[in-house]
């Protein structure tokens, strides 16, 4: 009796390490995830200074702007 005990707690302690594990390993992949925006490129507007995601970045002549009228201000 004393060795199923045992053996039922070793199976319950092994499935709790086994989805602390797993569950780790997830939130990880998580974290991963919501870094990948936040890694993208900032590139400063030439007018105001300003940084922005390159993505939202108007690109002109090689050189970047937040919006339109900075641009048109530039040139
Ligand atoms: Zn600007």
């Amino acid at each position: 009796m004393g060795k199923l005990i045992t053996l039922i707690l070793l199976v319950l302690l092994g499935v709790y390490l086994y989805r602390r594990m797993t569950r780790k390993r997830d939130a990880a992949a998580a974290a991963d995830a919501r870094e990948v925006p936040a890694a993208e490129d900032m590139v400063r507007c030439k007018t105001c200074g300003v940084n922005l995601p390159r993505s939202e970045a108007i690109l002109s002549a090689g050189r970047f702007y937040c919006c339109d009228e900075h641009r048109r201000a530039d040139s």
